[in-house]
């Protein structure tokens, strides 16, 4: 699996399938609270590119800020940071609660297990530009899952 030199990943994940149709991001050591998991680096574009993609491409697409969002910059090279998937109870994620491109371990990470973060956005209530591109139904089983996810 190539990786764009556009983002950076820890030495200590590697993706891996879940099932047939899934993959995910997975540890293969033990990682510790606050170290840096993936940096995602990518093209900053308005929703109207990111909507015409088709949506096996556009599902790596996130929301930042202000009406933009970050795309892989090529569509055969993706970064890792790119595949983790979603959980209503995650492990990883953004420290301060924003649309940094930097998660980090939210607490330890056991090696096999599967990091996830919240796809949900943190938003700003001024940030009236925002739009979700994904609707999913999560199933996570966290106490707090919401079920329905737009992200
Ligand atoms: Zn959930």
């Amino acid at each position: 699996m190539p990786f764009v030199s556009d983002s950076y990943h820890s030495p200590k994940l590697a993706l891996r399938r879940i099932n047939r149709r899934e993959v995910g991001v997975f540890a293969t050591r033990a990682i510790a609270k606050g170290e840096i998991l993936t940096i995602s680096g990518g093209l900053v574009l308005p929703y109207r590119r990111v909507k015409a993609f088709p949506p096996s491409f556009r599902r790596f697409c996130f929301y930042i800020e202000y009406g933009y969002y970050l795309a892989p910059s090529s569509r055969r090279a993706i970064g890792l940071g790119f595949y983790v998937n979603h959980s209503c109870a995650p492990n990883a994620g953004d420290l301060r609660g924003e649309h940094a491109l930097t998660c980090v371990a939210l607490r330890p990470i056991r090696k096999g297990e599967e990091i996830t973060c919240d796809y949900r956005p943190a938003l700003n209530p001024d940030d009236t530009l925002y739009r979700p591109l994904l609707r999913f139904r999560c199933r996570c089983n966290a106490r707090r899952c919401t079920s329905r996810i737009r992200a």
